[in-house]
């Protein structure tokens, strides 16, 4: 598929993540209206003036997340469902995210309908699921002001979490929770990114 080939070019190469992008079809995320640019490499508007990622953000922060099928990965930002659905393609077991209630209502159904099987959370995604907890691996996608510490503290040692940090813009960071302590973490930067923020507390649209 052209998306995925496109992907690869720009180096991306876990075999899982190709695979599993090559098999959710992305265009069921979308508004009828924009669903003929599914296919290309670009972040569209959805519903509450969020945006579904880029394929190749999606790929890229799904490759960071180095995981193996079984793990239990939190996702933080629902939004579509899109970046969901590859993690479940992916064999994982995800717990997911969402503030605006008017998105978990729409992708809950979305993601039940095409047989992906997530637990979906309308919630704050800034304090986890502490019962759910801890995971193998976290991946944050909005744009975090620092890194979440309280997300931190509900991964496994050992685990991973993607999250990208900054205001405007931001950094995209791989953190690796090498023990207990606060400060036992490896950060790796991969560059620069543009998410919508992540915010506090939730959001019922005035309904
Ligand atoms: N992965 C999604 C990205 C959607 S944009 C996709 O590909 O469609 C990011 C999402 O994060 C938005 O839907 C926004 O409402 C949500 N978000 C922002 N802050 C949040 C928070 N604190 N907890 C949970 N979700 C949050």
């Amino acid at each position: 598929m052209e998306m995925v080939r496109h992907l690869s070019e720009k180096g991306i190469s876990d075999r899982r993540v190709l695979d599993a992008m090559a098999e959710v079809p992305r265009h069921l995320f979308l508004e009828t209206m924009l669903d003929y640019m599914a296919y290309e490499d670009r972040a569209l508007p959805i519903k509450c003036g969020q945006t579904i990622s880029q394929p190749s953000t999606v790929a890229f922060q799904s490759e960071l997340l180095d995981a193996e099928p079984e793990m239990k990965v939190l996702e933080v930002g629902t939004g579509s469902g899109y970046q969901t659905a590859v993690l479940c393609a992916m064999g994982l077991r995800v717990f997911t995210i969402e503030r605006q209630k008017e998105l978990y209502d729409i992708t809950k159904p979305r993601l039940e309908r095409l047989h992906y099987r997530p637990k979906c959370f309308l919630g704050d995604g800034y304090r986890g699921l502490p019962e759910y907890g801890p995971f193998d691996r976290i991946i944050i996608t909005c744009g975090a002001p620092a890194v979440p510490e309280e997300l931190l503290a509900q991964l496994k040692v050992g685990g991973v979490m993607v999250v990208p940090v900054g205001g405007e813009h931001q950094e995209m960071l791989r953190i690796v929770k090498t023990g207990d302590g606060p400060a036992d973490t490896l950060r790796q930067r991969y560059g620069d990114c543009n998410f919508v923020p992540m915010l506090e507390k939730l959001d019922y649209g005035g309904k």
